[in-house]
C-alpha cells in the first residue's frame, strides 16, 4: 500500500437554498453554497418544481401562456 496517493478529504458543511444544510466530505476545503439539494431535488421530491428567481416564468407564460386557452383556432 502506498501512502499519500490519494487527496485528503475534508468534512465541509454544504448548504442549500432551501435551508437544507448537510456535510459531505470532498476534496475541496471551503463549504459549498448550493441550490439544489436531495431534500428540494424534483427526482427526489416527486414534485414538478420550477426555481424561477427571476420571474422570468412568470414573464414567459404572460407572453405565450394565452396562445393555449386563445379564443381564436
Ligand atoms: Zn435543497
Amino acid at each position: 500500500m502506498k501512502s499519500g496517493i490519494h487527496p485528503k478529504y475534508n468534512e465541509i458543511s454544504v448548504t442549500c437554498s432551501c435551508g437544507s444544510v448537510f456535510t459531505t466530505r470532498s476534496v475541496v476545503k471551503t463549504d459549498l453554497d448550493i441550490e439544489i439539494c436531495s431534500a428540494c431535488h424534483p427526482f427526489y421530491t416527486g414534485q414538478q418544481k420550477i426555481i424561477d428567481t427571476a420571474g422570468r416564468v412568470d414573464k414567459f407564460r404572460r407572453k405565450y401562456g394565452d396562445r393555449q386557452s386563445g379564443t381564436s383556432a
